[in-house]
C-alpha cells in the first residue's frame, strides 16, 4: 500500500530555561492510503503534540528533530506560509472539543465555506452547493437551516459533524482525529466514529485517530501504535497487539478494559502514573517504574526495539519471559486493591 505519511526518528523536546525536556522520543510510524491507524497511549504520553507536529501546530517552545514526510515532502522544512497549502487542506484536524474549534460568531455554514474558499478555485455558489452536499454527505438533516446556524444552535453531536465536514470537504489526503468524541454522549459518540470510517471508505483518506477507547480502535482500525512517556512501546496489526498483547504497558491497558476482566474480578489499572516531563529519566526504560516485569537492567538501561511476528516491541525482555512474569500483575492488583502484601514481583527499579 502507497504511503500517505512516513514519520521516522521523530523527537520532540520543550525548552524552559534554556534545558529541553524531552517528550516525544525517536518515533516511528507511517499511514498508509485508505488505512485507519490509532494512537493509544494515557494522557500525558505525547500522542496529541505528535499529531499536532503533523499539522505544523506544535506549541513554540517545541523544538523537534527526526522526519515527517508527507507524499515527499518533508513536513518538519516547512515555512508557516508554506503551511497554509497543507492545513485544512491535504492534512486535516479533527479536534476533541468542536465547540472550541467552530467561531461561536459566525454560521457554520459560512465557516465551512471559507475552508473551501481558501484552499479551491470555485465560485461563491459553487462552494456553498458543496458544503450542503458535504453537510448531508455527514448526516445533518436540513441542511440549508444548519448552514445559517451559529454553533451554539446545534447539539454536540451535530457539531461535531459539521466539523467532520470542514474536515473532509477539500478532500484530504490525511486526517488526525484527536479524540474526536471525548466531549460527546455515550450514544453519539459510535455514531460520529462510524462516520468518520465510512467518510474514510468512501473517500480513501487515510486517518490518524488518538482514542483511549481500545474497543473502538479494535472495531475501526486496522494497525495500532502503543506509546508510552514519548516512546512507541508496540505496534503491529490491531487484532494481534489488542488481541494478544505482549509489552507490559499494553498488557496493562487491555487488562484495564471493563470488557476484558471475568466476572466477579476486579478491573485492573496500572500501577503509578505517567511521570511528568521534568521527572522523567534519560536513561533505562521509562515505564521501570509501573512495570511488573521490570530488572535491574531496565533501571540502567534504555531497550532497543525489536520485531516479533510482525510487531514490533520496545522491552529487554522476550514475549516468552514477559508471559513468565505476567502472574505479578494479579499481584499488582491485589496490591492495589489492599488485599495483600506485595508478592516480591516488584523490581528495584518499582521502588524507586
Ligand atoms: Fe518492563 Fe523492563 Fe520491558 Fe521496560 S524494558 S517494559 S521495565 S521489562
Amino acid at each position: 500500500m502507497e504511503s500517505v505519511c512516513k514519520v521516522t526518528d521523530f523527537s520532540l523536546g520543550f525548552v524552559q530555561d534554556k534545558k529541553v525536556y524531552p517528550a516525544v522520543n525517536h518515533v516511528d510510524f507511517e499511514i498508509h492510503a485508505g488505512e485507519m491507524v490509532a494512537l493509544i497511549g494515557e494522557s500525558g504520553c505525547g500522542k496529541s503534540v505528535t499529531a499536532l507536529s503533523l499539522i505544523g501546530l506544535q506549541p513554540e517552545t517545541a523544538v523537534l528533530s527526526g522526519s515527517m514526510n508527507f507524499g515527499g515532502e518533508e513536513l518538519l522544512a516547512l515555512k508557516e506560509a508554506q503551511w497554509q497549502d497543507y492545513r485544512g487542506n491535504r492534512i486535516s484536524m479533527i479536534f476533541q472539543e468542536p465547540m472550541t474549534a467552530l467561531n461561536p460568531l459566525i454560521k457554520v455554514g459560512k465557516q465551512v465555506l471559507e475552508n473551501v474558499m481558501l484552499h479551491q478555485k470555485v465560485t461563491k455558489e459553487e462552494g456553498r452547493q458543496q458544503v450542503l452536499g458535504i453537510l448531508r454527505q455527514v448526516g445533518l438533516p436540513d441542511v440549508e437551516q444548519i448552514y445559517q446556524s451559529y454553533p451554539h444552535q446545534l447539539s454536540g453531536g451535530q457539531r461535531q459533524r459539521i466539523m467532520i465536514a470542514m474536515a473532509f470537504v477539500n478532500n484530504p489526503d490525511l486526517l488526525i482525529a484527536d479524540e474526536p468524541t471525548t466531549a460527546l454522549d455515550v450514544t453519539i459518540q459510535a455514531q460520529i466514529m462510524d462516520l468518520i470510517k465510512k467518510m474514510n471508505r468512501e473517500r480513501g483518506t487515510a486517518v490518524l485517530l488518538i482514542s483511549h477507547d481500545l474497543g473502538v480502535i479494535r472495531h475501526l482500525c486496522s494497525r495500532v501504535y502503543i506509546m508510552y512517556a514519548g516512546h512507541i512501546v508496540e505496534s503491529g496489526e490491531v487484532e494481534h497487539v489488542l488481541g494478544n498483547p505482549v509489552h507490559p504497558y499494553t498488557r496493562g491497558l487491555v487488562a484495564s478494559i471493563p470488557s476484558s476482566r471475568k466476572k466477579g474480578e476486579a478491573l485492573y489499572s496500572i500501577p503509578g502514573v505517567v511521570p511528568p516531563l521534568y521527572q522523567r529519566k534519560t536513561e533505562g526504560c521509562p515505564f521501570c517504574n509501573r512495570c511488573f516485569a521490570a530488572g535491574k537492567l531496565c533501571e540502567r538501561i534504555t531497550p532497543a526495539a525489536y520485531v516479533h511476528e510482525g510487531r514490533r516491541i520496545f522491552c529487554h525482555l522476550t514475549p516468552e519471559e514477559i508471559a513468565a512474569l505476567s502472574v505479578r500483575m494479579k499481584a499488582d492488583q491485589e496490591e492495589n486493591e489492599g488485599k495483600s502484601p506485595k508478592t516480591g514481583g516488584v523490581q528495584e527499579c518499582r521502588k524507586g
